[in-house]
């Protein structure tokens, strides 16, 4: 489980994350949704590990994680960006987290193979990032992320590069990974379609502050905000 309690990230003046308390239990689809700047990326990097609170404590399992470096807290982190390596192929971009664990030859390719199996890349080992389509790419890099058996994995708006027909597609093969994994899924996003349709439950930020927390089926039938209920309304 995660757990954030009263967790606040200032930057010299301002307040950019304001007393977020929130879990997130073991297996669950977690979104951070809410417009640019209100935080939500901020949150995310506390909990990868790349921000430091200001405030407040976070804790992974039960154990507190504040001061625990990123590499050390069994939590990795997908991004918008692909950030592939662009000289390593295929396989030497999924395998490097493991290489640099220094773990065995054939246990590296076992779960290289059995990765490309999960996201549907088969047969790709050998091929550069740049022969890859944006969707190939973000699945390579949803591959990367999964190779070291993370408890959680932080996704920051990872379909936001993708035009809308791959979107959606990927949606549902995330959706679906995420379930067959049963992998706990922290992910951001702006946009409130998507977090409707993929989340167990929604994280509503404004402003550095959570507005509401709930069932996708709440937060859009029972705003307890202004700003919930507008945002929620909008299109994008
Ligand atoms: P977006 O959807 O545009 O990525 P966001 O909701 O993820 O937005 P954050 O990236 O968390 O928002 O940023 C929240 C606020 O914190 C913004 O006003 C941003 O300018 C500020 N901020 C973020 N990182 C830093 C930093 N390293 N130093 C100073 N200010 C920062």
């Amino acid at each position: 489980m995660v757990e954030l309690q009263n967790v606040s990230k200032q930057f010299g003046d301002n307040t950019v994350v304001q007393d977020v308390s929130l879990q997130v239990k073991e297996g669950e689809f977690l979104t951070l949704l809410g417009p640019s700047g209100c935080g939500k990326t901020t949150t995310l990097r506390m909990i990868a590990g790349f921000e430091q609170p200001t405030e407040g404590t976070i804790l992974l399992d039960g154990r507190r994680v504040d001061n625990v470096p990123a590499n050390k807290r069994n939590v990795n982190t997908v991004f918008q960006s692909y950030a592939l390596f662009p000289h390593m192929n295929i396989y030497d971009n999924i395998a490097f987290g493991l290489k640099m664990r220094r773990a065995n030859k054939n246990s590296i390719k076992e779960k290289v193979t059995k990765m490309l199996e999960l996201v549907q890349l088969q047969g790709f080992e050998k091929r550069m990032p740049s022969q890859l389509s944006g969707g190939q790419k973000q699945r390579i890099a949803i591959a990367r992320a999964l190779i070291n058996n993370p408890k959680v994995i932080l996704l920051d708006e990872p379909l936001g590069a993708l035009d809308l027909k791959l979107r959606k597609q990927m949606q549902v093969e995330l959706k679906h990974l995420q379930k067959q994994l049963k992998i706990t899924f922290i992910y951001v996003t702006h946009d409130q379609e998507e977090a409707l349709t993929m989340s167990d439950r929604i994280a509503v930020m404004n402003k550095g502050i959570v507005e509401q927390i709930g069932l996708p089926v709440d937060i859009y039938e029972k705003p307890q905000t202004k700003f919930v209920a507008d945002f929620i309304g909008e299109t994008n």
